[in-house]
């Protein structure tokens, strides 16, 4: 478990000699030392060939030699890789990073390496431009090509062939007969350089005064955070790109983070028709070529802009001059394996390190966000108007006990008779309900047996279009069995509760006219088929969209104004500290997809407690005033932002060994003052793809250093090989 921060911090690119240390990117607990050969010229930040064991591995030039070990017992650098080094400022928030999180700081170098054949030479491809040479006998497919080739510029068979309208084996004899001759070209395309100056819309001014207040933080070189908060469409992209314009304009490099999902073409042509082409794109479903050339890019500072998931947060940029956060309200933000960070909160720490301003956007920031706002630690930026014509949506909340569904229904007739409504009126109507599949609990009726993972301890979700029972958390799947598992009854086994799979079920009951799609991560595999169903939505090819979480971000939809909420109640249910919060960000989310354009958006709630805190906000618009009672709920019981949390979780494959692990653990656990270590208990999961889960959580004040108490705790605590104990400082999941 240890982790240990290497202290020496030589100049950025300082010339090393004599013995350096080498931070190797696996979760080793520190920088191991190495010898410089003579004469080879390594830098802090140098990429190097190091031996470890009997390996070959790169690993990052990290300071100066802790002098740990005698120079003539050392292992030399056997090669220093051709690439720029890594800058002093990524080096010190992968530092900060591993203290922080309590990582070792190899893992977190994982994160900004992870980019295959980045450090290899650049790759260059076979291309043939035209030579002296003519051929000794002229075809009309020959003089094609030459003609093709004539403009000097070289080009693959391929394309040779494709231009001119032959076959590969005509461009292959020009190449025998040495018409055509050989040269290599960088496989890669070039960046193109995004141009400030494009402007195609003319913003409000509201937009404006938001827009220069964004561009004089740009302006002033330095580090501040701004919070631009701004209702759903009111143009929050549109003024932030004007704060991009004017990291631009300074020749320096952006960033902007966006939920996974938010990344969309949506958002790519958006940035297009600002500034003349697309940003670099860094995200999980990344060719490995391409992200290869998007990280050399960065690190040559060819690629201007960058529009990432949170990992982009490792990227080696030479010389970033701003970072924008969109949605940073957003769960999504949090890594949840390996090395656990919220990437808002590191984003924040990178801006610091490195004196840039950050602009965090959202139309429903976090407690922790808004908290620093009051407290004037973050700068705010306010956007009251949605733009244009376009109203915020009238939000209703539906009491499910005053008017229930018809039995084995889930909406409610007031929520049907909007629809029809909307139908009518050729308008596009969207059911949310976040639950994936058909039903998410099968019951026998006989004997009561609901039908369980084997290897977790969750209901397995029924999936009717695939037939079958699927494990959410480990992605076990069986088929839907004829008799009950239990008691062997016949036909006693019953779908409960509903996915959106049901309600798409029930719709077309009730609409069989109409045109439906569902829109889960189910239904639509990889990023085509979003695009796909997206733009049918734009085209209003579809009337009534039924939707999990996937819907609820980023998107706009011009003729959607109806939107009823399934089960608002729903992310009440696992009371976690954030469970008020995060349902009322999700739902008003969701209630800004309405309404977008000319006509006005109408929501509807379907509630079984429309008197809930996040219920009223939801319905009366006063979103202030709920976050300033949730933040005075988490004040008086000193949970964060105003406390320190951190999870643990002791895991085995064997129940018995996890519960004797943890209960060792319990008793070395240090006291502190105003540290309360609560546990352990089974966690919720208390079963996980078939290992035992038992959970600590660690309270502290404000003022604690909580890394330190669990560094005094788990550093030298050891533990057999089969158990796993993963630590989560801020945790978001208490699963
Ligand atoms: P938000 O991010 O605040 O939800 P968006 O930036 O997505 O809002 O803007 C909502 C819609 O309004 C988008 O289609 C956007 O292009 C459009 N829009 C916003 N501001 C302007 C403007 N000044 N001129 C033209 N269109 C605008
Ligand atoms: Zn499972």
């Amino acid at each position: 478990m240890a982790s240990e921060i290497s202290t020496a911090r030589p100049e950025d690119d300082a010339v090393l000699s004599g013995t350096v240390s080498v931070l190797i990117p696996l979760a080793l607990p520190k920088p191991y030392d190495y010898k410089v050969p003579p004469g080879m010229e390594v830098r802090a930040g140098s990429y190097v060939v190091v031996p470890l064991g009997t390996q070959e591995i790169v690993g990052v030039v990290w300071g100066e030699g802790s002098g740990e070990v005698g120079h003539n017992r050392l292992k030399a650098i056997g090669e220093v890789i051709d690439a720029p080094p890594m800058p002093g400022v990524l080096r010190r928030f992968i530092d900060w990073v591993a203290q922080y999180t309590v990582s070792p700081a190899g893992s977190v170098l994982r994160l900004a390496i992870r980019a295959p054949g980045a450090l290899e030479p650049p790759r260059m491809r076979i291309a043939y431009r035209l030579g002296s040479q003519r051929p000794p006998r002229m075809t009309p497919a020959r003089q094609r090509v030459i003609e093709v080739a004539g403009d000097g510029f070289a080009r693959t068979v391929r394309e040779l062939a494709e231009e001119a309208g032959v076959s590969d084996s005509v461009v292959r004899g020009l190449v025998a007969s040495q018409v055509l001759v050989q040269v290599d070209i960088p496989a890669e395309a070039p960046f193109p350089d995004p141009l400030a100056a494009v402007k195609t819309v003319s913003l409000s001014a509201e937009q404006g005064e938001a827009a220069a207040r964004l561009a004089a933080a740009v302006a002033a070189r330095k580090f501040s955070a701004t919070l631009l908060d701004g209702v759903t469409g009111s143009g929050k992209t549109e003024v932030y790109f004007e704060a991009v314009a004017a990291a631009l304009a300074q020749g320096k490099q952006v960033l902007i983070l966006l939920p996974e999902i938010a990344l969309t073409s949506q958002f790519l042509e958006r940035f297009e028709r600002r500034f003349g082409c697309r940003p670099a794109e860094w995200h999980s479903d990344l060719a490995s070529r391409e992200r290869r050339r998007v990280w050399r890019g960065v690190a040559e500072g060819r690629a201007q802009v960058v529009a990432g998931a949170r990992s982009a947060l490792f990227l080696p940029f030479s010389d970033l001059g701003l970072i924008i956060v969109d949605e940073e309200h957003d769960a999504a933000f949090k890594q949840e394996d390996g090395v656990p960070y919220h990437a808002r909160d590191m984003a924040v720490v990178r801006a610091s390190l490195g004196h840039l301003p950050i602009i965090l956007s959202s139309a429903t920031p976090s407690l922790e966000t808004s908290v620093n706002v009051q407290q004037g630690k973050y700068d705010v930026v306010r956007l009251a108007e949605r733009h244009g014509e376009a109203l915020l949506p009238q939000v209703s909340a539906i009491d499910m006990r005053a008017d229930p569904p018809e039995r084995g229904r889930w909406l409610s007739p007031v929520l049907v008779t909007e629809m029809v409504k909307a139908l009518a009126a050729g308008e596009q109507s969207m059911l949310f309900l976040n639950r994936r599949g058909y039903a998410p609990l099968t019951l026998c009726r006989t004997c009561g047996h609901r039908i369980e993972c084997p290897q977790c301890s969750a209901w397995l979700v029924e999936h009717r279009f695939r037939r079958e029972l699927a494990c959410h958390h480990c992605g076990y799947t069986a088929p839907v069995p004829k008799a009950c598992p239990s008691c062997g009854a016949e036909d006693a086994l019953v779908a409960c509760g509903p996915g959106v799979e049901r309600i798409a079920e029930e719709v077309a009951e009730i609409f069989p006219e109409a045109r439906i799609a569902i829109v889960s991560s189910d239904n639509l595999r990889g990023p085509a088929a979003h695009e796909e169903i997206f733009a049918a939505i734009e085209a209003r090819e579809i009337d009534i969209i039924i939707g999990t979480q996937i819907v609820a971000k980023g998107h706009h939809f011009p003729w959607l104004t109806l939107v009823g909420v399934v089960d608002a109640d729903l992310g009440l249910e696992n009371g976690d500290l954030r469970a008020g919060e995060r349902t009322y960000q999700l739902l008003q989310q969701v209630a800004g997809r309405a309404g977008r354009a000319e006509r006005p958006g109408r929501v509807f709630l379907q509630s079984f407690m429309p008197e809930h805190g996040v219920m009223r906000a939801l319905v009366s618009g006063k979103r202030d005033e709920f976050l300033a009672r949730e933040a005075q709920a988490r004040e008086r019981v000193g949970l964060p932002p105003f406390g320190r949390l951190a999870g643990i979780v002791v895991s085995a494959p064997d129940a018995a060994l996890a519960q004797r692990v943890a209960r060792d653990m319990a008793r070395i656990a240090p006291r502190a003052d105003d540290v309360t270590v609560l546990g352990p208990a089974p966690a919720p999961l208390a079963l996980l793809r078939g290992r035992t889960r038992l959970r600590f959580l660690v309270k502290a004040g404000r003022q604690v250093n909580i890394q330190a108490f669990l560094h005094a705790w788990l550093d030298d605590f050891k533990v057999p090989n089969a158990v796993r104990i993963s630590v989560d400082v801020d945790p978001y999941s208490f699963m």
